[in-house]
């Protein structure tokens, strides 16, 4: 296993792709300052697939809408090759935990109007379409609309049309957790698979220490209230990964790992609680 202080200094190091730097975002509420977010520095390089892990309320959507450009951090920035992410744009897509599909549309349709806004004609639209819905296994279905298909099948045509866009960096947030336990597994490997064809850069976040780790070159562990990396690591874990790499010590290593470091910093986050709750009951009683 390698920490990423390692990698940093490894020699053929890829590209970088998207570069977090001194991120922080605060969200004002009913007059209060909630920080979401402390200081996050993190590069994805080019072709790299990391995932994002943390307890849930930890800010990885905070980060992730900050990476794509969809919200800005109070301070610190977001780059790309292209140069700073200042708002959306067609060079990082974006997957979203329920597939956001336009439900009077088919499949088809709903991925060939995201090329046509791209200027791309629509009989060469149409022919892109049905190349990615057979590279996300929808060869069949393009003539179907959303509601004729699962939950998991949306997740596919969700993703055939980010895809479609060619995005530099794709970034996903929890795509799989409204799925059931077999389909979920199933994307995994299906993700994994699509991923080998596109060769896409992936930044995937998750809950699920299991998947971040089964998915991740790059493991990226969040700790909550404030969101602060508390760990990144790098399994020597083989490639493309199946099934089997979960029986391995190396897997087992990294999951603890990640496990203990989430634990750790829950632990540390409820004796503060406890602590605040007696200090203000102490407070009444005085
Ligand atoms: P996660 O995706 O890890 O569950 P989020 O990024 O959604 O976490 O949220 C992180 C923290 O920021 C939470 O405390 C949440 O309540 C707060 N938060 C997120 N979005 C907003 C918002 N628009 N306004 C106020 N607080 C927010
Ligand atoms: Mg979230």
């Amino acid at each position: 296993m390698t920490l990423a202080s390692d990698l940093a200094s490894a020699p053929n190091t890829p590209p970088i792709a998207l570069r977090v730097e001194g991120v922080s975002r605060t969200y004002s509420r009913k007059g209060r300052n909630v920080r979401a977010l402390n200081n996050i520095s993190l590069s994805v390089l080019t072709g790299e697939f990391m995932t994002i892990v943390g307890p849930s309320g930890c800010g990885k959507s905070t980060l992730l809408q900050i990476m794509g450009g969809f919200d800005r951090p109070s301070t610190g920035t977001v780059a790309t090759a292209a140069g700073p992410v200042t708002g959306p744009s067609r060079d990082i897509g974006m997957v979203f935990q329920r597939p956001t599909l336009f439900p009077w549309w088919t499949v088809e349709k709903n991925v060939s109007w995201a090329l046509r806004c791209g200027g791309i004609k629509r009989r060469e639209a149409l022919r892109r379409s049905r190349e990615l819905l057979e590279l996300v296994g929808l060869r069949g279905f393009e003539t179907a609309f959303p509601n004729e298909l699962s939950g998991g099948m949306q997740q596919r045509a969700a993703l055939a049309r980010t895809l479609s866009l060619e995005p530099s960096v794709l970034l996903m947030d929890e795509p799989f957790s409204a799925l059931d336990a077999q389909t979920r597994e199933l994307m995994q490997e299906e993700l994994i698979r699509i991923r080998q064809v596109a060769g896409t850069t992936i930044v995937f976040v998750t809950h699920d220490i299991r998947e971040a780790v089964f998915l991740g070159d790059r493991i990226v562990a969040l700790s909550g209230s404030p969101g602060e990396i508390a760990l990144e690591l790098t399994p020597d874990l083989p490639r493309p990964r199946t099934r089997e790499v979960m029986r391995s010590q190396e897997f087992l290593d990294a999951y603890e790992a990640v496990w203990a470091c989430i634990r750790d910093q829950a632990r540390r986050a409820s004796a503060s609680t406890r602590a605040g709750m007696r200090q203000g009951d102490e407070g009444r009683t005085t």
